[in-house]
């Protein structure tokens, strides 16, 4: 709300060194103890007597968020609105990331796995159908054991 609007709902009006001073308009005011002054983010109204910003409002007929400045500035909200937006992507990206981060990392572990199992297993008495299927799997894992160790060094560069 800009202050000009306000002022023309109060009596008694006059200047003051901080701004204006008026009657009240929530009490039976002769002597003006109502003090009106430009804050940094709106209007700041306040009675000597003790009425409540509430009160002062609403006898004058405007919300008390009507004081602050930026509902009359909807660019602002606009602003606010996509930095909380860009904010919202950028934990989802983390967040998805630290996903892809696990799931690599079990695979890894799934690898090493099925390699340490494989160590010293005697396989002089296996069907050559037996040694293909786990040569597959343990070619695969060691596939995905190069590829972590890849990833690590590009990582690292
Ligand atoms: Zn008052």
């Amino acid at each position: 709300m800009i202050i000009d609007n306000l002022i023309v709902r109060l009596d008694g009006v006059r200047r003051s060194p901080s701004g204006w001073l008026a009657r009240c308009p929530s009490h039976d005011d002769t002597n003006p103890s109502l003090s009106i002054r430009k804050g940094d983010k709106g209007v700041l109204l306040r009675c000597w007597v003790g009425c409540s910003i509430d009160e002062i409002c609403a006898s004058i007929g405007v919300a008390v968020r009507d004081l602050f400045y930026d509902n009359a500035q909807p660019f602002d909200a606009g602003a606010q609105r996509q930095r909380s937006m860009e904010k919202a992507l950028k934990q989802k990206r983390a967040k998805a990331r630290l996903m892809v981060d696990a799931r690599r990392i079990d695979c890894f572990r799934e690898a090493d796995a099925v390699i340490n199992t494989a160590i010293g297993v005697d396989i002089s008495t296996w069907s050559d159908e037996q040694l293909e299927t786990v040569m597959e799997v343990i070619s695969d894992a060691w596939l995905v054991l190069r590829d972590e160790e890849r990833t690590k060094i590009a990582d690292a560069a």
